[in-house]
């Protein structure tokens, strides 16, 4: 059978031309920086290293947010609530058990076209107090505890710590405490053995040489002087905490007390390009997104913040993104702005909004090439990153953005010149983490990772880039405003 003579390709003639638009190109973010850029990033900085001093436990978060959002004229939202509507241009918060708060700016469209939210979560690796804590051992008082997070636990020894918390006492009352954070005020510490002894543990596999139980705060060596008294360091404590806040040692049985690292956040590096602090994961974020709120002008949809805690123990319990916190505020304002309550205009509202996961990624270090994957991990100083997804080996427990949402935030970033790249965790068989963006995509609506990079993550003392934390923040307004 005769065919039809087919047309064999051909070569393509090698092009002279320059192809640089086809391809991308990593660059630092700090090539394109005029004096006032730089001028606007440190104070940016400034400002933040203040938040992070202020603010080391999820409760201190929320007491910043409410007290700086009070300054810009957000209302509670119970008080709004005795209104008979509430109108376009509200400013609004709502507080869960102290440990969440949304703040919220209401918008001129109708609310089940969808919100514009970004969520991140306060709470960060530590040290909780077990609720019988306190011990004496040899002449030695101490206090244990109980970790909480993905800690390396050799981090948390030899270091200065401090303790943030709340007693609640039998009769009711609940007492404030926080040690260790003003200059004049005594440190905690977990000694760590002595290299000279440490012969046999520093044979030991990493996990085995460091024990949780041995995670005990030393807190006294003086005993009291009465004679035959059973444990006089632990009781001669007991007695000094007694005289300061009341309490007695059962007291700590209905207590939540932190123990984070008390050493300041600073500026960090020769050229002072760093932040150096406790808790950047992700307060880093949320303080980035609770200022791009702040610095909103008049929405077109509504929009607002969401600060969660527990995220970093797995999102579990009430005030946890797993809460129906998210869903009764949306109600209430469904109700209030609408004019009546209808479950599908919540459950529309839901899976109309746009989101952000607002966390941290890890940055690509040098001195550990290997568990990278250099062409997909993002660099500090390169932007605020975007990540598909998280999750771990096959992409397991993950939202994978759809690239119809990647597509557009991408363009929302490209148009309004937000500096940014992409980023996934590090090679893919090498290890994994999640957020709470598949908490959020269960209502349907669209959700995508993205927050700055961060050298030595889970650390008492992560880094940050002034410049990444400054795009994040530009980035994140960006979002609350004109994402359609
Ligand atoms: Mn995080
Ligand atoms: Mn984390």
């Amino acid at each position: 059978m005769a065919t039809k003579k087919q047309k064999s390709p051909k070569s393509p003639k090698p092009k002279k031309e320059s192809f640089d638009h086809l391809v991308m190109k990593e660059e630092s973010g700090w090539l394109n920086l005029n004096k006032k850029d730089l001028g606007t990033i440190d104070e940016f900085a400034r400002v933040y290293i203040d938040f992070l001093n202020r603010s080391k436990t999820e409760r201190e978060a929320v007491d910043y947010f409410i007290e700086k959002s009070q300054e810009k004229k957000f209302l509670p939202l119970r008080d709004v609530l005795k209104l008979e509507k509430i109108p376009s241009g509200s400013k609004v918060y709502a507080i869960n058990h102290h440990k969440n708060i949304i703040l919220a700016v209401t918008g001129k469209d109708p609310l089940e076209d969808g919100v514009n939210i970004i969520c991140a979560h306060i709470d960060s690796p530590r040290l909780d107090l077990k609720q019988n804590p306190l011990y004496e051992d040899t002449g030695l008082a101490f206090l244990k505890t109980h970790y909480y997070g993905g800690i390396k636990k050799y981090h948390w020894f030899n270091i200065p710590l401090s303790i943030h918390g709340k007693v609640v006492k039998l009769d009711g009352k609940i007492v404030d405490i926080t040690i260790g954070e003003k200059d004049e005020e005594p440190v905690f510490l977990i000694p760590d053995l002595l290299p000279h002894l440490s012969r046999k543990i520093a044979d030991k596999k990493v996990s085995d040489a460091f024990q949780a139980e041995n995670l005990n705060l030393i807190v006294g060596n003086i005993p009291v002087t009465k004679k035959d008294q059973k444990d006089p360091v632990k009781v001669a404590i007991m007695d000094l905490l007694n005289q300061k806040y009341g309490i007695v040692e059962a007291d700590f049985n209905s207590s939540e007390i932190e123990i984070v690292p008390a050493m300041k956040a600073r500026e960090a590096g020769l050229d002072a390009s760093f932040i150096a602090g406790y808790g950047q994961d992700d307060r880093i974020s949320s303080f980035a997104a609770f200022r791009a709120l702040l610095d909103l002008e008049k929405p077109q949809r509504t929009t607002l913040v969401f600060f969660v805690d527990k995220e970093e123990i797995g999102s579990t319990g009430n005030s946890s993104i797993q809460s129906s916190f998210l869903e009764i505020f949306i109600s209430q304002l469904v109700e209030k702005m609408k004019g009546a309550w209808s479950e599908k205009t919540v459950r529309m509202a839901l899976a109309q909004s746009q989101a952000i996961s607002a966390d941290v990624d890890v940055a690509f270090d040098p001195n550990y090439k290997e568990v990278f994957d250099n062409r997909n991990t993002a660099k500090m100083g390169q932007g605020v990153i975007i990540t598909k997804y998280t999750g771990h080996g096959g992409k397991y427990n993950t939202s994978d953005a759809n690239a119809e949402y990647v597509g557009k935030l991408r363009r929302l970033f490209s148009k309004n010149n937000i500096v940014f790249q992409f980023g996934e965790m590090g090679k893919v068989d090498e290890g994994g983490g999640g957020t709470i963006a598949k908490f959020l995509a269960h209502f349907g609506m669209d959700i995508i990772d993205c927050g700055p990079p961060l050298l030595g993550m889970h650390s008492p003392y992560e880094i940050s880039s002034k410049f990444d934390l400054y795009q994040t923040y530009k980035g994140y307004n960006v979002f609350l405003e004109k994402m359609r």
